[in-house]
């Protein structure tokens, strides 16, 4: 039998994006890939460079010279690029249009998303009874993944100038909807940025464990699931457990 959520306690749903919605790392790691094959192409000696370690080292500067931006992915990826020309370009401005270029040939690839299965119509069906958020500390453009029509509320790290575990996000999404903790789920696959930190406010949580780990940590998360099939059970037992 389906469960039945009208009448829930729970008003709102929030998802954590990479690796919980879609697999995160392999988007970037295939970004990454792009970059690469296009620097190889339009700049081999930059693309040398960066190969043969300088790119680490930029983004070891990078983050020592800018740690107010750690949390904006964009702005560090970008100043690496940035860099990195620099040291091999003629100008200033070819540098930074060299880096912007760079930069959109990653950022293409990393919003080309692969879904886990069931995860949109999972929410699509969870949004008739609850609002749906996203909460991303990743720089994964929500339009672009085809995500902005599915969900109500939206907050990354670079909107809010502060990464999970910061509870800035979470604390943001329930002073914006006037929401209690106590009324909303977060579901994400970080233990300690998504179920400790939503927990930390009140948030009931679940885990998110498409990997099959072990939880890390003593205290867990009230649910735990694997794939999106087994969400609308686990939100269910949440809900009665409200009651
Ligand atoms: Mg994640």
């Amino acid at each position: 039998m389906k469960p039945n959520f009208s009448e829930s306690p729970i008003k709102l749903i929030s998802f954590d994006l990479d690796d919980t919605l879609w697999h995160g790392q392999q988007a970037v790691a295939a970004a990454q890939q792009a970059l690469h094959d296009w620097l190889e192409k339009h700049h081999p000696l930059i693309a040398k460079e960066a190969l043969s370690g300088r790119y680490l080292e930029l983004r070891k500067e990078v983050s020592n010279d800018f740690p107010e931006q750690l949390h904006n992915l964009t702005f560090i990826r970008k100043e690496i690029l940035y860099r990195l020309f620099q040291e091999n370009s003629a100008t200033e401005n070819q540098a930074l249009k060299y880096a912007e270029s760079a930069f959109d040939v990653f950022f293409k690839i990393r919003n080309q998303v692969n879904y886990f299965e069931g995860a949109l119509s999972t929410i699509k069906q969870l949004r008739t009874n609850f609002q749906i958020a996203a909460l991303t500390n990743g720089n994964a453009d929500i339009n672009a993944t085809g995500l902005t029509a599915h969900i109500d509320h939206f907050y990354s790290a670079e909107i809010v100038g502060a990464a999970k575990p910061n509870p800035k996000m979470f604390r943001l999404l329930l002073e914006d909807t006037g929401i209690k903790p106590a009324q909303c789920i977060h579901i994400g696959d970080h233990p300690e940025h998504d179920v400790l930190t939503a927990q930390s406010l009140g948030i009931n949580t679940i885990w998110f464990n498409t990997l099959r780990k072990k939880w890390p940590e003593k205290s867990g998360p009230e649910k735990e699931v694997q794939t999106f099939s087994q969400l609308p059970q686990a939100i269910h037992d949440i809900c009665l457990h409200h009651l």
